[in-house]
């Protein structure tokens, strides 16, 4: 490939979920745009979540990510719809509700719902009871979030490959990009091992691996990666219908009737590997949750690395000491809730104008 003869406004670095969002929100603006991809699409944490469209104690975050949370919110139902018409895949965009054992309603979590214009709904445990009658005998009260979502998203992966594909969005896989080239301290382009790419407009959207690629001796990027394992159970469909929460481990519903059970957080630097410990901690939490799961199989248990950040706010902006070098990336354990939203911040930040909200928390 000589990348150099195709004159691109936008290189996306990173096939990730954040990655392909922010191609396809570049694109729709009518910029060329390319993503390339080390891997497979969507091969690390962006396949390794959960899509639960909602933090999990959602008034524990910051304003900076309920702000970028309620826009995408309010985004997906729409996007999910005209992804499934452009491609005929269907990211299973559901309004199944959260429901967190356990959690009183405070005068905290009042505040947080009339600041966000959420529902939040007290229920006693049989009212919990009556709606999901699978789970375990509940003892005190339990909050329901009715309009919280959630989409499949290694589905909702597949669905913006194929669309940035249909809208000549050049995606390569296999591609990694080895070093940015930069001359007076402008970006040109990436160089990958089959060429250079010469492009003004660099976004790295590499998840936990995005400080490799920026200069060592230029502003440190603080992102990590934090280990999350996750199982899969084979159950029925209308076992369970809510996301459930208790004592920090979840159950996840799919419509054709697998349960996904997770999540541990692990600072195990790069290693993605599963382990028999965390596989009878998340089982063992299941089934205090709904203890039938116990007579359907685990059919698959795997592990993805978060980027992690501090207090899980993205960082989104342009990297100072660089010229067109954009950053999309650190989302931790809300990236998929947050995605369009962070597409839609680093789209208005290359095109120099107004977001919908203030884009100064999320510099480096
Ligand atoms: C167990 C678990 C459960 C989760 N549950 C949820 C949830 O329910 N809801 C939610 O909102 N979020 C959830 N998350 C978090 C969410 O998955 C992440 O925040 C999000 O996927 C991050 O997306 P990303 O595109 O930034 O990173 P990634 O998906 O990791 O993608 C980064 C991509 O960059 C590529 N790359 C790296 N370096 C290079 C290079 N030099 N050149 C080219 N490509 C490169 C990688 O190969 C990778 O494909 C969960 C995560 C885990 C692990």
């Amino acid at each position: 490939m000589n990348a150099g003869s195709k004159n691109l406004d936008c290189v996306v670095v990173g096939g990730g979920l954040l990655g392909l969002l922010t191609a396809r929100t570049l694109a729709l603006e009518g910029l060329a745009v390319s993503v390339l991809e080390r891997g497979s699409l969507c091969s690390e944490s962006s396949w390794a979540g959960g899509g639960i469209l909602s933090p999990l104690v959602p008034w524990d975050y910051p304003g900076p990510v309920s702000a970028l949370v309620r826009w995408s919110q309010r985004a997906y139902p729409r996007m999910t719809a005209e992804l499934y018409d452009t491609t005929g895949i269907d990211a299973e965009w559901t309004r199944c509700g959260l429901l967190m054992e356990g959690v009183a309603l405070d005068q905290r979590i009042a505040d947080w719902a009339a600041r966000n214009a959420c529902v939040v709904e007290e229920l006693d445990a049989q009212s919990a009871a009556r709606l999901e009658p699978a789970l375990a005998g509940l003892a005190g009260m339990a909050i329901h979030l009715p309009e919280v979502a959630q989409v499949r998203n290694p589905l909702l992966c597949k669905a913006l490959a194929r669309a940035l594909r249909m809208q000549q969005v050049e995606v390569r896989e296999q591609s990694p990009v080895r070093r940015l080239l930069v001359h007076n301290r402008k970006v040109t382009g990436v160089e990958t091992d089959a060429g250079k790419l010469t492009c003004d407009r660099v976004v790295i959207a590499c998840g936990a691996w995005s400080p490799q690629l920026l200069p060592e001796t230029g502003k440190v990027l603080p992102v990590c990666p934090v280990r999350g394992q996750m199982i899969l159970f084979q159950a029925r469909p209308g076992l369970l219908h809510h996301i459930v929460l208790r004592d920090g481990y979840y159950l996840i519903p799919r419509r054709d009737g697998l349960i996904l059970a997770g999540s541990t957080l692990e600072h195990a630097g790069f290693c993605k590997d599963v382990t028999e410990q965390a596989r009878q901690e998340l089982r063992m939490a299941a089934f205090r949750i709904l203890p039938a799961l116990a007579e359907y199989p685990l059919v698959k248990h795997w592990a993805g690395l978060r980027p992690g950040s501090p207090q899980g706010i993205p960082y989104i902006c342009e990297y100072s000491e660089i010229s067109g070098l954009y950053l999309n990336t650190g989302h931790f354990r809300n990236g998929v809730v947050m995605g369009p939203a962070s597409a839609q911040l680093v789209t208005d930040c290359l095109l120099e104008r107004e977001s919908f909200t203030d884009r100064a928390p999320y510099r480096l």
